[in-house]
């Protein structure tokens, strides 16, 4: 009997590593034997690009193997513990016991999780000065997750003189390759760790843990290319007017760089900025949002593990009420040389108005109201697929998130039919449930922003086509309205939720004119099989960035950002260095 299931066990676990279980049904558990429903991912996220930044299922399986990391994907995928979902009361209901290795844990017990509520900062973990903390919540159920460090501008002090020091060795006395290899060791703990702070990341922010587990390993994607864009930071040198004289121009770290970042994606807005910042010989301090500081702090985590030296990366948590104090001494200390800040337009121009007094580099990734226009001569399935992508993913809480709909009339019931029936199949709840594609938005607040842009439209004209309702805690249906017009809120504002918000349009000039309506432009969108229309739309389209028949386009090996007030600077791809570089122009004489 004993060799019997050692054998069983072994088949199993073969099958698994190989990633030949997708599609079997699979009854017990090879590690603790409870039943397990089935494994591999849901089907409807089999080949989908929303769980993985690009990446489907087989790809992210071959990157596993490159990473040498253990296949445990798509076991672990469906196996989630009932008992972990802590669901509201009202919605709480019985269910069978289902194994899962990872969610079985409490918080406090994640490997990369510091003991207690502490910060990082030159390479301990430290609490607050003044042994403040704040309360940390899951978005889905509102229960207390753990409690982190309230810091202040005293600990800010510390940290901004932990990375000054930390500075002139990282910036002089390592070599690019040496840097690079840290990074790219960091890339390989964070791969190998990333259904733990796929959790972690669900449990704090809400999205669904296959999409979490797809910014982490984003975020892994970041500092393995700027591990190797490190070796790539080339000066120049001009040829001189007089024979006895050379003209170098070298590029230089800017210094200590002050991060402050956003809860949407709590690890990859990190790990865009650090990744580069670090390659270039920077120090940095980040500072995340009060909703999610637990990524950032499993960031410092993996960051000591891969070898980084004590004060080059430093993470400070502090609640709302704190965090205006530290933003501000972060901007207005002549310490930092670089805020680099990823938020919205709002908080921004505040924080670049703050660094004024220093004349500080200010990189600004803000917000945006993204055009997506679907031409008459779109392929339907693929502007459908796009629209998902682009406006269902993280509940419509990105940046990059199609905000406004413009569809040809010709071709606006059909893709409507098709619209509806993408959206009938998303399931929204809690991101630990393997069912759930959709999670709840951040808070309360940004649901109730959500029922006014609603509201709003439909008192003025527009249609509701589905949804339209919150559902449990912070869960608000996937929405269709059609009819929206410009007199509406949310033709004009960034909703960050997952209302699907149609106009209809009939000629090429009026929809640019209608798109290129707003003071912000990160990214657009447009569907079409029309060549010369692709060119010539593309061309004109006032965005940073632009995805023609496609609708998740964020990439490591390209540069994001935006124009107008989307914006300052870019992040990934070659140009994320630039960011934290600055140029010195020697000139020699012999
Ligand atoms: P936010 O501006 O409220 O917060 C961003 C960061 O700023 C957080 O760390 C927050 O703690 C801090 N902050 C908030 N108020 C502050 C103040 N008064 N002084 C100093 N710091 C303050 O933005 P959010 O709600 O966290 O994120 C959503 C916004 O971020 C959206 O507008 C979205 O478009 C934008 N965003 C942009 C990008 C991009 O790459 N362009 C990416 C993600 C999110």
């Amino acid at each position: 009997m004993k060799r019997f299931i050692l054998l069983f066990g072994f088949t199993l676990a073969i099958k698994c590593f190989a990633g030949e279980a997708k599609d079997e049904q699979i009854h017990n558990c090879p590690f603790c034997m409870l039943p397990i429903d089935n494994v591999g991912p849901p089907k409807h996220l089999e080949n989908d690009t929303i769980s993985g930044f690009g990446m489907n299922v087989s790809q992210r399986r071959s990157m596993f193997k490159a990473m040498g990391a253990h296949r445990f994907f798509q076991h672990h995928h469906s196996h989630i513990h009932p008992h972990q979902h802590q669901q509201p009361h009202h919605q709480k209901k019985k269910r069978s016991m289902i194994c899962t290795r990872f969610s079985c844990r409490n918080l406090a017990s994640f490997s990369v999780l510091p003991k207690g509520a502490q910060s990082y900062v030159n390479g301990k973990w430290v609490p607050a000065a003044s042994g403040k903390i704040f309360d940390v919540y899951n978005p889905y159920s509102n229960e207390l997750l753990t409690k982190a460090p309230d810091c202040e501008v005293t600990d800010a002090k510390q940290a901004v003189k932990a990375a000054r020091d930390a500075f002139e060795h990282w910036s002089l006395g390592t070599t690019a390759k040496q840097r690079g290899a840290i990074l790219q060791k960091w890339a390989q703990i964070i791969t190998e760790k990333e259904k733990e702070m796929g959790e972690i990341l669900t449990k704090e922010m809400g999205k669904p843990w296959p999409e979490a587990r797809g910014e982490v390993l984003f975020s892994a994607g970041y500092f393995e290319w700027y591990a190797g864009e490190a070796r790539r930071i080339y000066g120049q040198i001009v040829p001189s007017a007089s024979p006895n004289r050379e003209h170098f121009h070298i590029r230089e770290p800017i210094g200590v760089v002050a991060m402050i970042t956003p809860w949407n994606f709590p690890s990859a807005m990190i790990a865009r900025k650090a990744s580069a910042a670090l390659a270039a010989g920077c120090s940095v301090i980040v500072k995340p949002a009060h909703e999610t500081p637990l990524s950032a702090l499993a960031l410092a985590q993996t960051s000591e593990e891969a070898g980084m030296p004590a004060g080059v990366f430093n993470v400070l948590t502090t609640s709302a009420e704190n965090l205006p104090g530290i933003s501000r001494y972060l901007c207005e200390t002549t310490d930092v040389d670089c805020v680099s800040f990823t938020g919205s337009t709002r908080v921004g121009k505040l924080l670049l108005s703050q660094s004024a007094s220093t004349v500080k580099r200010v990189c600004l990734e803000l917000g945006g109201n993204a055009p997506f226009i679907v031409f008459e001569s779109a392929d339907l399935d693929l502007a459908v697929k796009g629209t998902m992508s682009a406006k269902v993913r993280g509940s419509g809480q990105t940046c990059v998130s199609a905000n406004r709909i413009f569809v040809h009339e010709k071709i606006h019931d059909k893709y409507l039919d098709k619209l509806k029936a993408a959206v009938a199949q998303q399931v929204v709840g809690d991101g630990m449930d393997s069912k759930t594609t959709q999670g709840p938005l951040i808070n309360g607040k940004a649901v109730e922003k959500v029922e006014f842009l609603l509201d709003d439209a439909l008192k003025k004209g527009a249609h509701l086509v589905c949804g339209g309702k919150r559902t449990a805690a912070s869960c608000f249906q996937p929405t269709i309205i059609t009819n929206v017009s410009n007199n509406m809120e949310i033709a004009h504002t960034e909703i960050f939720g997952p209302i699907i918000a149609i106009q209809s349009f009939n000629n090429e000039a009026d929809v640019l004119r209608r798109a290129n309506d707003s003071r912000v432009g990160l990214a657009g969108y447009l569907f079409s099989q029309n060549m010369a229309q692709i060119h010539r739309v593309t061309r004109r389209m006032q965005v940073g960035m632009i995805g023609v028949n496609e609708g998740l386009m964020s990439c490591v090996e390209a540069a994001f950002g935006g124009v107008k007030e989307s914006g300052l600077g870019r992040e990934g791809g070659p140009q994320g260095i630039d960011e934290f570089t600055q140029w010195k122009y020697i000139c020699v004489q012999h």
